[in-house]
């Protein structure tokens, strides 16, 4: 061992991110004689929620070695090809916002841009059209992947998955404890600081102290390492997305299983809906100026259909992020490092983002602070793509039926997401950073759902002859459908291959 390595860091929380962090530093650390502890306390409840995931979740279970279809199982889940978005442009109207790719670029063109033309040319077809992921959706179709293939349709699409948080984190944990990573079940109570602002131990219910060289810290919303111990400081960005508070619901499933969430807008928010195999998860996101607690249950209850599991739960909450994320000798991951409404299924997603941040800047005992600099830099930048990224589906958004609507008729906009939306309206063109989540796909998806038409297309496209492109996009849009139609039922395919015993 290098003489300065860490010789041991301790996870306090035992939720989705705690379990997380353990499954894939136990992955990350194979053969380094780094000691990894989960404190986890048997009195304080995880928080339930958080079922909706994105395409990364797949690069997570590659990078724990844990077997996609073993999962599924495990944590009840179903697949998901995207969100659908109900009632958003206005009561009555839908648009989905799919996963993968959409269309093939054309002589380097993006296909937007070329799509765009052929729309101005009068050669209509939808943008979802040319979505593997969109076309799946509307006809209920999955099937894994298969190795790469000639037909692009076959490569262009991904999935994730809705699943059982509960579940998940329970899978995670029984994994972690064939991999060696200790568990101690207990409630910290406090924890020690040095004058250097490190953390150096924590004192536990059972009596004990626990010591460590580095501490993650998932304890959830409160933070009771970065922000109870450190004091770092919260970003509010409730100014910019005003939804405050949550009421989550279970029901007996009382439809199909479909391969999406649906996001419906609200009065005072939006609701949503993640099936699982067992059962269904509901939910409504709301802002407190707008509507009381009672009323938002009221809404969900009329919202849901099926059996209701449980009482509904409010959950309150607080937009924004931590100061930094990494401080010393302390990371902080999950609920405790920040919190983004789940409009676009992003938490565990930036879970998994931090970590890997996290590996790529591993610290060793001196601590350096260009590190923990560099890493906090890169975790912001997420951060602030994701926070302008669900802003996008308020303030293009055409309602204004009620007083919420009416709100983000006006909302403030972050000058990063003016400029984007601006560019946008101009030519139809998104600025796009290499290793952002949300890719030019997704962006046109929203703004072509929020009908947002660009005022022209790149020059250079509008050399393209007419007719070659009209016919270019029936070819594209006749291979998505003829290759989607041959896939098996999302049902179906779960039963065969997944399906809970
Ligand atoms: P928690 O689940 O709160 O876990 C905290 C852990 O810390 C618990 O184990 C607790 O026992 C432990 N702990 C606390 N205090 C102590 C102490 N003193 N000593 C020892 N242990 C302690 N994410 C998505 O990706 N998709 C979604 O669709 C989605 N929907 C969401 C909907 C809502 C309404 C909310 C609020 C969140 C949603 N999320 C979603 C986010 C997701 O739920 C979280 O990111 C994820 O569950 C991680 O939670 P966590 O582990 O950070 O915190």
């Amino acid at each position: 061992m290098q003489k300065n390595t860490l010789g041991s860091i301790c996870i306090v929380g035992g939720g989705t991110a705690g379990w997380m962090a353990a499954s894939l530093l136990s992955s990350a650390l194979q053969g380094s004689r780094i000691k990894i502890t989960v404190v986890e306390s048997p009195d304080i409840a995880t928080i339930g929620v958080g079922e909706s995931t994105v395409p990364t979740i797949m690069d997570f279970l590659r990078s724990c070695q844990i077997n996609l279809k073993e999962f599924v199982e495990a944590t009840s889940a179903t697949f998901k090809l995207g969100i659908r978005f109900d009632d958003w442009l206005k009561p009555g109207e839908q648009f989905f916002h799919p996963f993968g790719r959409i269309g093939q670029d054309v002589n380097g063109f993006e296909f937007y841009q070329v799509w765009l033309k052929t729309l101005r040319d009068g050669h209509a077809t939808r943008w979802l059209d040319h979505s593997p992921c969109a076309i799946m959706a509307e006809n209920q179709r999955f099937m894994l992947r298969p190795p790469q293939q000639q037909n692009w349709v076959l490569n262009s699409y991904s999935h994730a998955l809705h699943l059982d948080a509960i579940l998940a984190a329970r899978y995670l944990r029984e994994l972690c404890k064939t991999r060696g990573i200790e568990r101690v079940e207990a409630t910290v109570n406090k924890v020690m600081v040095d004058e250097r602002q490190f953390i150096r131990s924590l004192e536990l219910d059972n009596g004990t102290t626990l010591a460590s060289d580095f501490f993650i810290d998932c304890t959830g919303f409160k933070g009771l390492l970065i922000e109870g111990a450190l004091n770092i400081g919260y970003e509010d960005w409730t100014h910019y997305l005003p939804c405050n508070r949550a009421v989550a619901v279970q029901t007996e499933n009382a439809s199909g299983l479909h391969p999406f969430t649906v996001a419906t807008a609200r009065d005072a928010g939006w609701t949503w809906k993640i099936p699982l195999q067992h059962r269904t998860g509901n939910g409504y996101v709301f802002s407190s100026q707008y509507c009381t607690d009672d009323q938002a249950i009221d809404t969900l209850r009329k919202a849901v259909s099926g059996k209701l599991l449980n009482e509904p739960r409010v959950i309150p909450f607080t937009t924004g992020r931590r100061k930094k994320i990494w401080h010393n000798n302390c990371l902080a991951l999950g609920l405790a490092s920040g919190f983004l409404e789940p409009l676009e299924s992003t938490a565990i997603h930036l879970v998994h983002k931090t970590l890997v941040h996290f590996v790529r800047h591993f610290p060793d005992r001196d601590f350096e602070s260009y590190t923990e600099q560099a890493f906090n830099q890169k975790i912001n930048i997420d951060y602030q793509e994701i926070r302008d990224f669900i802003i996008l589906h308020y303030c293009t958004s055409g309602r204004d039926d009620t007083e919420f609507w009416r709100w983000c008729q006006a909302m403030p906009v972050p000058d990063s997401l003016y400029e984007k939306i601006s560019l946008f309206r101009e030519r139809g063109q998104i600025e796009h950073i290499p290793g952002q989540f949300f890719t030019i796909d997704s962006w046109c998806s929203i703004l072509d759902g929020m009908k947002v038409s660009p005022k022209k297309y790149h020059p250079l496209v509008n050399e393209f002859d007419k007719q070659y492109l009209a016919t270019l996009m029936q070819e594209s849009a006749r291979s998505v459908r003829e290759t989607v139609m041959k896939m098996p039922g999302h049902e179906e395919y779960i039963q065969q291959h997944c399906a809970v015993k």
